[in-house]
């Protein structure tokens, strides 16, 4: 049998910085130098290496991803059978559910990274990109979309998230746990995640902007009355709880709707967000019927992602409350 065939695109992070001059560690290596230091890959797959960016995570945008997703779904048409993607941590979960969105084949889309410099004791970048490569070749995880693969195990796109500042094991799937691990050179999954039920979403299309604007007690609004002016197109609410804020800006939530489409996620990151149980000014309840769209489980920054891409493509807005309730 003629091993797999692997696209693998470094764009920086972490596992690609060593020491730079001015202090610190900044983003050197590219995907070849990262492919050296991990023995054994060359039994696992074919691979082809590029190294479109080095930037840290926080530098890249929805627009460099698009073009990621462009990259690997030219190369699925051309016969490769997985791809892995290298990045900083700091961003994982939005590129892989952006990926998720964009790409939609069978083939594997994996995201990986390291919590550590290559150049620290314990570096754990080697280690995740074999992992990476085991699960992007395997044909376990065709059909689960884009996951994430850190510290040996196996994330869906759409629950990952980045859940500590330093330790290896920093990554955690919100509602659910892990779909799987990485163990004896083979993924093992307990789970999957069902294909995701959405319309189609462009990489070409142009990006609108859309705002995140999180709710802390006792906010008066004056951020969200100032984004309709900012140029937005969309904006996402990040709610108190299953979905609240404070009762004094239910009228302006309910105005903003009336100018751009307005999603509601909820900030403790787990649990879906609510649609029919608080009835007071400021719940769930009294801010949907006043337009807004619920996220269901899906995370602020990911519901941002969505909507972008809704928004992108044309969706109107009957279209992308639907989006949002595939994840409810
Ligand atoms: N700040 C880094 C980045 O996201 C952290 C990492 O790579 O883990 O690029």
């Amino acid at each position: 049998m003629p091993l797999p065939r692997l696209l693998m695109l470094s764009l920086g992070g972490t596992i690609t910085m060593t020491a730079s001059t001015g202090g610190g560690i900044a983003p050197t290596l590219g995907a070849e130098d990262l492919i050296a230091a991990v023995p054994g890959l060359g039994t696992v797959a074919r691979i082809e290496a590029r190294s479109p960016l080095r930037l840290p995570s926080p530098s890249l945008s929805l627009n460099h991803i698009a073009a990621v997703a462009n990259d690997i779904r030219a190369a699925f048409a051309a016969g490769v059978d997985g791809a892995v993607v290298i990045q900083g941590t700091d961003t994982i979960e939005e590129t892989a559910f952006a990926l998720d969105l964009l790409v939609r084949g069978e083939q594997p889309v994996v995201v990986t990274g390291a919590m550590r410099g290559p150049q620290s004791p314990g570096a754990e970048g080697p280690a995740n990109l074999l992992a990476a490569a085991l699960v992007a070749a395997s044909r376990e995880a065709r059909g689960l979309g884009a996951l994430a693969v850190l510290n040996d195990e196996i994330h869906a796109a759409r629950f990952v998230r980045k859940g500590h500042t330093a330790l290896t094991s920093a990554f955690v799937s919100d509602n659910g746990g892990p779909l799987g691990i990485v163990a004896e050179g083979r993924p093992r999954l307990f789970s999957r995640v069902a294909p995701l039920d959405l319309p189609p979403l462009g990489s070409d299309d142009a990006l609108p902007a859309v705002a995140l604007v999180k709710i802390a007690m006792g906010d008066d609004g004056r951020l969200l009355r100032a984004v309709p002016q900012l140029g937005f197109s969309g904006v996402v609410i990040e709610g108190l709880g299953a979905g609240h804020v404070p009762a004094g800006m239910a009228d302006l939530v309910g105005e903003i709707t009336a100018a751009m489409p307005v999603a509601l996620a909820t900030r403790t990151l787990s649990g879906p967000v609510f649609t029919g149980t608080y009835g007071y000014a400021g719940s769930e309840i009294d801010l949907i019927g006043r337009g807004v769209m619920p996220t269901g489980f899906l995370s602020p920054v990911k519901a941002r992602l969505l909507l972008t891409l809704a928004l992108a493509a044309g969706l109107e807005r009957e279209a992308i409350a639907g989006a949002f309730r595939a994840f409810g």
